[in-house]
């Protein structure tokens, strides 16, 4: 299988993403897209790097182990964006450059004690439920700055910003209101907690990213508007 239609398609997306920064202000050059492989083959992977794309991202632990027995640890940057059980924190560690989906504050101290343990610190981002949508993972409010600052605090774990999934809908407004309120949060939390790093912003997938990048992601995560729709 090939992806023959991958340059073109990432030439619109980066056109539309030109586009909302030029509405928001912003520089297209803090924009970076994470091209998500899931399901896909590891030839996707090498297809995705050919049209210039450096950062990939995969939801589960042993499908990001394939991937990267066959790619190799360091040809790009590996992300790590579903939830991860806390008996496979120790290979997360040893895979992922950035973990999206530190969803618990559990699951932070699980990940901080592999890092230690391999003599690593591992870089993360919170995962933020301000969805109210209870199927999907995240830190919710209440209570959700106090449980940051805990993160923030484990040794092993380098928090660099937040992530969030947007609920299930079509409506911008209830998108927008999602990606406004992570960001207003991300900057709540760099005020108020030290060693939290306000450097990323995770959020945006192929229906949303547009009002993501206008509402300040500087990661988009893409997989269908790229590769097509998946057969899962
Ligand atoms: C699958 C997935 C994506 C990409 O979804 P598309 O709609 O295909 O762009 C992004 N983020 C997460 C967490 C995913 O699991």
């Amino acid at each position: 299988m090939s992806y023959p239609y991958l340059s073109a398609r990432l030439a619109d997306v980066r056109v539309r993403i030109a586009a909302a920064c030029e509405r928001a202000g912003r520089s297209a050059a803090d924009v970076t897209i994470v091209a998500v492989t899931k399901t896909h083959p590891g030839e996707a992977v090498g297809s995705v790097q050919a049209a210039g794309l450096t950062d990939v991202g995969e939801n589960r632990i042993q499908e990001l182990e394939a991937k990267v027995a066959e790619i190799g640890r360091d040809a790009v940057r590996w992300h790590l964006i579903g939830h991860i059980q806390r008996n496979k924190a120790r290979r997360a560690v040893e895979l992922a450059d950035l973990i999206h989906s530190v969803d618990s504050l559990r699951l932070a101290r699980k990940l901080s004690q592999e890092a230690e343990k391999l003599g690593q610190v591992v870089d993360g981002l919170i995962q933020v439920n301000l969805s109210g949508e209870e199927t999907k993972g995240g830190i919710e409010p209440p209570g959700e700055i106090e449980a940051f600052r805990e993160i923030c605090q484990l040794p092993g774990l380098r928090v660099l910003g937040l992530m969030t999934m947007a609920p299930f809908t079509n409506e911008r407004e209830v998108l927008r209101s999602v990606f406004e309120r992570t960001r207003a949060l991300r900057d709540q939390a760099a005020e108020s907690i030290s060693g939290f790093e306000p450097r990323h912003l995770s959020m945006g997938m192929s229906n949303d990213y547009e009002i993501a990048v206008e509402e300040g992601s500087t990661l988009v995560r893409l997989g269908t508007v790229l590769l097509g729709e998946r057969d899962e």
